[in-house]
Protein backbone atom coordinates (compact mmCIF):
# COMPACT_ATOMS: atom_id res chain seq x y z
CA UNK A 1 0.00 0.00 0.00
CA UNK A 2 0.85 3.27 -0.50
CA UNK A 3 1.86 5.63 2.69
CA UNK A 4 0.78 9.54 3.46
CA UNK A 5 4.29 10.19 1.94
CA UNK A 6 3.88 8.01 -1.29
CA UNK A 7 6.22 5.43 -0.43
CA UNK A 8 5.23 2.07 -1.54
CA UNK A 9 5.04 -0.58 2.04
CA UNK A 10 5.40 -4.08 0.70
CA UNK A 11 7.71 -5.45 2.75
CA UNK A 12 7.41 -6.78 6.32
CA UNK A 13 9.75 -8.26 8.93
CA UNK A 14 7.83 -10.10 11.65
CA UNK A 15 9.64 -11.13 15.15
CA UNK A 16 8.84 -14.28 15.81
CA UNK A 17 10.70 -14.69 19.38
CA UNK A 18 12.90 -12.04 21.51
CA UNK A 19 14.72 -15.19 22.79
CA UNK A 20 18.11 -15.93 21.63
CA UNK A 21 21.00 -18.32 21.86
CA UNK A 22 23.83 -14.95 21.88
CA UNK A 23 24.02 -11.67 23.39
CA UNK A 24 25.04 -9.11 20.79
CA UNK A 25 26.27 -6.37 23.14
CA UNK A 26 24.65 -4.02 20.85
CA UNK A 27 21.58 -5.74 20.79
CA UNK A 28 20.79 -8.17 23.82
CA UNK A 29 22.21 -8.03 27.40
CA UNK A 30 22.47 -10.96 29.35
CA UNK A 31 19.64 -10.09 32.00
CA UNK A 32 17.42 -9.30 29.47
CA UNK A 33 13.82 -10.53 30.74
CA UNK A 34 12.66 -12.83 27.98
CA UNK A 35 8.53 -12.02 27.62
CA UNK A 36 6.65 -15.19 29.00
CA UNK A 37 5.23 -17.50 25.38
CA UNK A 38 1.94 -16.94 26.03
CA UNK A 39 2.26 -13.03 24.99
CA UNK A 40 4.09 -13.80 21.93
CA UNK A 41 2.21 -13.91 19.15
CA UNK A 42 0.96 -17.70 17.97
CA UNK A 43 1.68 -18.84 14.83
CA UNK A 44 -1.92 -18.77 13.77
CA UNK A 45 -2.06 -15.13 15.18
CA UNK A 46 1.13 -14.23 13.32
CA UNK A 47 -0.75 -16.12 9.92
CA UNK A 48 -3.96 -14.52 10.57
CA UNK A 49 -1.96 -10.27 10.53
CA UNK A 50 -0.16 -11.97 7.39
CA UNK A 51 -3.02 -12.80 5.59
CA UNK A 52 -4.08 -9.02 6.19
CA UNK A 53 -0.89 -7.36 5.17
CA UNK A 54 -0.83 -9.49 1.93
CA UNK A 55 -4.51 -8.01 1.84
CA UNK A 56 -2.70 -4.21 2.20
CA UNK A 57 -0.45 -5.24 -0.18
CA UNK A 58 2.96 -6.78 1.85
CA UNK A 59 3.84 -9.30 -0.25
CA UNK A 60 7.63 -10.01 1.17
CA UNK A 61 8.52 -11.55 4.48
CA UNK A 62 11.28 -11.72 6.95
CA UNK A 63 11.38 -13.70 9.40
CA UNK A 64 13.35 -12.24 12.14
CA UNK A 65 13.65 -12.45 16.25
CA UNK A 66 15.65 -12.54 18.91
CA UNK A 67 17.09 -15.75 17.18
CA UNK A 68 13.76 -17.59 15.26
CA UNK A 69 15.36 -20.80 14.57
CA UNK A 70 14.83 -20.74 18.60
CA UNK A 71 11.04 -21.02 18.76
CA UNK A 72 9.98 -24.50 17.72
CA UNK A 73 8.21 -24.98 14.80
CA UNK A 74 9.96 -22.12 12.88
CA UNK A 75 10.44 -23.75 9.85
CA UNK A 76 6.86 -25.20 9.46
CA UNK A 77 5.30 -21.42 9.63
CA UNK A 78 7.71 -20.42 7.18
CA UNK A 79 6.22 -23.05 5.10
CA UNK A 80 2.85 -22.10 5.84
CA UNK A 81 3.84 -18.94 5.01
CA UNK A 82 5.16 -19.33 1.73
CA UNK A 83 1.49 -21.46 0.76
CA UNK A 84 -0.56 -18.32 2.18
CA UNK A 85 -1.80 -16.80 -1.14
CA UNK A 86 -0.24 -13.78 -2.65
CA UNK A 87 2.84 -14.22 -0.68
CA UNK A 88 6.14 -13.68 -2.88
CA UNK A 89 8.91 -14.04 -0.80
CA UNK A 90 10.24 -15.03 2.67
CA UNK A 91 13.14 -15.16 3.57
CA UNK A 92 14.81 -15.56 7.46
CA UNK A 93 17.91 -13.60 9.09
CA UNK A 94 19.29 -15.81 11.47
CA UNK A 95 23.01 -15.47 14.08
CA UNK A 96 23.61 -19.14 12.37
CA UNK A 97 23.89 -21.69 15.11
CA UNK A 98 20.68 -23.43 14.43
CA UNK A 99 21.19 -23.11 10.68
CA UNK A 100 22.78 -26.61 9.79
CA UNK A 101 19.96 -28.62 11.65
CA UNK A 102 17.08 -26.32 10.40
CA UNK A 103 18.87 -26.59 6.59
CA UNK A 104 16.56 -29.67 5.75
CA UNK A 105 13.47 -28.22 6.37
CA UNK A 106 13.96 -24.44 5.67
CA UNK A 107 14.85 -25.88 1.87
CA UNK A 108 11.48 -28.35 2.06
CA UNK A 109 9.55 -25.02 3.27
CA UNK A 110 10.72 -23.29 -0.10
CA UNK A 111 12.99 -20.02 1.59
CA UNK A 112 13.51 -17.37 -0.77
CA UNK A 113 17.11 -16.82 1.25
CA UNK A 114 18.84 -16.18 4.33
CA UNK A 115 21.02 -13.65 5.96
CA UNK A 116 23.56 -14.79 8.20
CA UNK A 117 24.62 -12.21 10.89
CA UNK A 118 28.41 -12.67 11.63
CA UNK A 119 30.51 -9.89 13.09
CA UNK A 120 34.11 -11.53 13.53
CA UNK A 121 36.18 -14.65 11.84
CA UNK A 122 38.41 -14.27 15.03
CA UNK A 123 37.38 -16.60 17.72
CA UNK A 124 38.02 -14.29 20.87
CA UNK A 125 36.49 -11.09 19.10
CA UNK A 126 33.33 -12.98 18.22
CA UNK A 127 32.74 -13.97 22.14
CA UNK A 128 33.70 -10.45 23.17
CA UNK A 129 30.81 -9.48 20.95
CA UNK A 130 28.05 -11.96 20.94
CA UNK A 131 28.41 -12.21 24.56
CA UNK A 132 31.32 -15.13 25.56
CA UNK A 133 28.49 -17.38 23.56
CA UNK A 134 28.31 -19.53 20.01
CA UNK A 135 31.81 -19.76 17.42
CA UNK A 136 32.34 -18.15 14.25
CA UNK A 137 33.23 -21.83 12.87
CA UNK A 138 30.31 -22.84 13.77
CA UNK A 139 28.12 -20.01 11.76
CA UNK A 140 30.92 -19.79 8.57
CA UNK A 141 29.87 -23.78 8.36
CA UNK A 142 26.84 -22.83 8.71
CA UNK A 143 26.91 -20.32 5.83
CA UNK A 144 28.99 -23.14 3.53
CA UNK A 145 26.07 -25.30 4.10
CA UNK A 146 23.43 -22.87 3.24
CA UNK A 147 25.62 -22.09 0.34
CA UNK A 148 25.74 -25.91 -1.02
CA UNK A 149 22.18 -26.11 -0.85
CA UNK A 150 21.58 -23.42 -3.34
CA UNK A 151 19.74 -21.16 -0.52
CA UNK A 152 20.48 -17.59 -1.50
CA UNK A 153 23.02 -16.32 1.38
CA UNK A 154 24.06 -13.02 2.49
CA UNK A 155 26.20 -12.37 5.67
CA UNK A 156 25.57 -9.14 7.91
CA UNK A 157 28.29 -7.70 10.16
CA UNK A 158 27.34 -4.41 12.39
CA UNK A 159 30.65 -2.24 12.34
CA UNK A 160 32.05 -1.44 15.82
CA UNK A 161 35.17 0.06 16.76
CA UNK A 162 36.41 -3.65 18.00
CA UNK A 163 35.73 -5.43 14.52
CA UNK A 164 36.32 -2.75 11.92
CA UNK A 165 39.98 -4.98 11.55
CA UNK A 166 37.80 -7.87 10.46
CA UNK A 167 36.52 -6.21 7.40
CA UNK A 168 38.65 -7.55 4.73
CA UNK A 169 38.85 -10.76 5.88
CA UNK A 170 34.93 -10.76 5.86
CA UNK A 171 34.48 -9.23 2.80
CA UNK A 172 36.79 -11.82 1.28
CA UNK A 173 34.19 -14.47 1.99
CA UNK A 174 32.96 -12.74 -1.28
CA UNK A 175 35.42 -13.91 -3.50
CA UNK A 176 35.76 -17.35 -1.93
CA UNK A 177 31.89 -17.83 -2.01
CA UNK A 178 28.80 -16.60 -3.78
CA UNK A 179 27.32 -14.94 -1.06
CA UNK A 180 27.03 -10.88 -0.58
CA UNK A 181 28.72 -9.74 2.50
CA UNK A 182 26.71 -6.25 3.76
CA UNK A 183 28.02 -4.10 6.29
CA UNK A 184 25.71 -2.76 8.61
CA UNK A 185 26.16 0.93 10.51
CA UNK A 186 25.63 0.12 14.39
CA UNK A 187 21.57 1.87 15.02
CA UNK A 188 21.67 4.24 18.38
CA UNK A 189 18.16 1.57 19.16
CA UNK A 190 18.53 -0.06 22.28
CA UNK A 191 21.89 -1.16 23.33
CA UNK A 192 23.64 0.57 20.13
CA UNK A 193 23.66 3.34 22.18
CA UNK A 194 25.94 1.89 24.53
CA UNK A 195 28.70 1.62 22.27
CA UNK A 196 30.91 3.36 19.61
CA UNK A 197 30.09 3.70 15.88
CA UNK A 198 32.64 2.66 13.33
CA UNK A 199 32.32 4.73 10.08
CA UNK A 200 31.19 2.63 7.07
CA UNK A 201 33.04 5.26 4.48
CA UNK A 202 36.30 4.91 6.13
CA UNK A 203 35.70 1.17 5.54
CA UNK A 204 34.56 1.56 2.00
CA UNK A 205 38.05 2.75 1.48
CA UNK A 206 40.36 0.60 3.43
CA UNK A 207 38.43 -1.85 1.25
CA UNK A 208 39.70 -0.24 -1.44
CA UNK A 209 43.20 -0.76 -0.87
CA UNK A 210 42.39 -4.74 -1.17
CA UNK A 211 40.14 -4.29 -3.95
CA UNK A 212 40.70 -1.23 -5.72
CA UNK A 213 38.36 -1.80 -8.63
CA UNK A 214 35.21 -1.90 -5.91
CA UNK A 215 32.81 0.52 -8.14
CA UNK A 216 29.32 1.08 -7.20
CA UNK A 217 26.68 -1.41 -8.74
CA UNK A 218 22.54 -0.32 -9.32
CA UNK A 219 21.89 -4.14 -9.21
CA UNK A 220 18.77 -4.73 -7.12
CA UNK A 221 20.00 -7.39 -4.47
CA UNK A 222 17.31 -7.76 -1.74
CA UNK A 223 14.56 -5.83 -0.56
CA UNK A 224 16.31 -3.37 1.78
CA UNK A 225 17.98 -0.27 1.57
CA UNK A 226 21.66 -1.53 0.88
CA UNK A 227 24.17 -0.19 -1.91
CA UNK A 228 26.11 -2.20 -3.54
CA UNK A 229 29.89 -2.39 -4.56
CA UNK A 230 31.48 -5.28 -6.96
CA UNK A 231 34.75 -6.22 -7.80
CA UNK A 232 36.48 -8.65 -10.33
CA UNK A 233 37.49 -10.43 -7.92
CA UNK A 234 34.30 -11.04 -5.66
CA UNK A 235 31.57 -13.51 -6.58
CA UNK A 236 29.33 -11.59 -4.45
CA UNK A 237 28.99 -8.18 -3.34
CA UNK A 238 29.80 -5.61 -0.82
CA UNK A 239 27.04 -3.73 0.43
CA UNK A 240 26.55 -1.11 3.03
CA UNK A 241 23.28 -0.54 4.87
CA UNK A 242 24.18 2.47 6.88
CA UNK A 243 20.92 4.24 7.99
CA UNK A 244 22.65 7.17 10.42
CA UNK A 245 25.49 8.68 7.97
CA UNK A 246 22.55 7.74 4.52
CA UNK A 247 19.54 8.40 5.71
CA UNK A 248 17.49 6.43 3.06
CA UNK A 249 13.52 6.74 4.84
CA UNK A 250 12.61 8.37 1.49
CA UNK A 251 12.48 4.96 0.00
CA UNK A 252 11.79 3.09 3.22
CA UNK A 253 9.27 0.38 2.68
CA UNK A 254 9.03 -1.66 5.58
CA UNK A 255 6.29 -2.27 8.64
CA UNK A 256 7.74 -4.49 11.51
CA UNK A 257 6.01 -6.74 13.53
CA UNK A 258 7.08 -7.60 17.46
CA UNK A 259 6.98 -11.24 18.97
CA UNK A 260 4.50 -9.47 20.98
CA UNK A 261 2.56 -8.39 18.02
CA UNK A 262 3.09 -4.44 18.03
CA UNK A 263 2.81 -3.32 14.56
CA UNK A 264 5.69 -0.74 14.06
CA UNK A 265 5.91 1.60 11.25
CA UNK A 266 9.21 2.71 12.30
CA UNK A 267 12.56 1.66 14.39
CA UNK A 268 12.87 4.84 15.68
CA UNK A 269 10.03 5.25 17.93
CA UNK A 270 7.40 3.65 19.99
CA UNK A 271 4.32 4.40 18.51
CA UNK A 272 2.79 1.33 17.32
CA UNK A 273 -0.63 -0.82 16.78
CA UNK A 274 -1.12 -3.69 19.68
CA UNK A 275 -2.16 -6.52 17.23
CA UNK A 276 -2.19 -9.17 19.94
CA UNK A 277 -4.62 -6.99 22.06
CA UNK A 278 -7.45 -6.59 18.93
CA UNK A 279 -6.75 -10.26 18.38
CA UNK A 280 -7.35 -11.59 21.56
CA UNK A 281 -10.15 -9.18 21.81
CA UNK A 282 -12.15 -11.28 18.99
CA UNK A 283 -11.73 -8.93 16.28
CA UNK A 284 -12.69 -9.72 12.43
CA UNK A 285 -10.53 -9.75 9.75
CA UNK A 286 -11.68 -5.97 8.37
CA UNK A 287 -10.75 -4.83 11.34
CA UNK A 288 -7.46 -6.38 11.88
CA UNK A 289 -6.80 -4.91 8.52
CA UNK A 290 -8.14 -1.61 8.78
CA UNK A 291 -6.08 -1.42 12.03
CA UNK A 292 -2.90 -2.21 10.27
CA UNK A 293 -3.92 0.19 7.30
CA UNK A 294 -4.32 3.14 9.46
CA UNK A 295 -1.08 2.51 11.00
CA UNK A 296 1.07 2.01 7.86
CA UNK A 297 -0.62 4.88 6.15
CA UNK A 298 0.62 7.05 9.03
CA UNK A 299 4.48 5.77 8.98
CA UNK A 300 6.69 8.64 10.33
CA UNK A 301 8.41 10.45 7.37
CA UNK A 302 11.71 9.77 8.81
CA UNK A 303 13.85 8.46 12.07
CA UNK A 304 15.48 10.99 14.11
CA UNK A 305 18.77 9.07 15.01
CA UNK A 306 20.68 12.04 14.48
CA UNK A 307 18.46 13.55 17.37
CA UNK A 308 19.00 11.36 20.75
CA UNK A 309 16.09 12.74 22.66
CA UNK A 310 13.62 12.29 19.78
CA UNK A 311 14.10 8.87 19.33
CA UNK A 312 11.48 7.34 21.13
CA UNK A 313 11.57 3.92 20.74
CA UNK A 314 13.59 2.22 24.18
CA UNK A 315 13.27 -1.75 23.66
CA UNK A 316 16.47 -3.85 22.69
CA UNK A 317 16.30 -4.63 19.31
CA UNK A 318 16.34 -8.20 20.01
CA UNK A 319 12.35 -7.30 21.15
CA UNK A 320 12.01 -5.70 17.90
CA UNK A 321 13.68 -7.75 15.18
CA UNK A 322 16.01 -5.27 13.73
N1 LIG B 1 19.26 -13.20 15.62
C1 LIG B 1 19.14 -12.89 14.25
C2 LIG B 1 20.40 -12.27 13.70
O1 LIG B 1 21.27 -11.92 14.49
O2 LIG B 1 20.50 -12.14 12.49
C3 LIG B 1 17.96 -12.01 13.91
C4 LIG B 1 17.63 -10.86 14.83
S1 LIG B 1 18.84 -9.57 14.87
C5 LIG B 1 18.04 -8.42 15.94
C6 LIG B 1 18.67 -8.88 13.23
C7 LIG B 1 19.80 -7.99 12.80
O3 LIG B 1 19.80 -6.80 13.58
C8 LIG B 1 21.17 -8.60 12.93
O4 LIG B 1 21.85 -8.54 11.69
C9 LIG B 1 21.85 -7.71 13.94
O5 LIG B 1 23.22 -7.64 13.73
C10 LIG B 1 21.14 -6.40 13.73
N2 LIG B 1 21.23 -5.46 14.86
C11 LIG B 1 20.93 -5.68 16.16
N3 LIG B 1 21.12 -4.56 16.90
C12 LIG B 1 21.55 -3.60 16.03
C13 LIG B 1 21.92 -2.22 16.16
N4 LIG B 1 21.87 -1.59 17.33
N5 LIG B 1 22.30 -1.55 15.04
C14 LIG B 1 22.34 -2.16 13.84
N6 LIG B 1 22.00 -3.46 13.64
C15 LIG B 1 21.61 -4.17 14.72
FE1 LIG C 1 20.67 -12.49 19.16
FE2 LIG C 1 20.65 -11.55 16.67
FE3 LIG C 1 20.53 -9.88 18.78
FE4 LIG C 1 22.77 -11.18 18.31
S1 LIG C 1 21.83 -9.68 16.94
S2 LIG C 1 21.76 -10.97 20.33
S3 LIG C 1 22.07 -13.07 17.51
S4 LIG C 1 19.01 -11.33 18.22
Amino acid sequence: MIDRYGREIDYMRISVTDRCNLRCRYCMPEDLISVDHGDILRYEELLRVCAAAVELGIRKFKITGGEPLVRLGCADFIARLKKLPGVEQVTLTTNGLLLEENLDALCAANLDGVNISLDALDEDLFRQICGGRGSAAQVLSAVRKSVERGLKTKLNTVILEENAGQAESLAALAGELPVDVRFIELMPIGFGVTLNRASPDALLERLKLRWPDLEPTDERRGNGPAHYYKSAALQGRIGFIDAVSHKFCQSCNRVRLTGTGLLKPCLCYDEAADLRALLRSGCDDEELRRAMEERIYNKPRAHSFDSPRDITEKKAMSQIGG
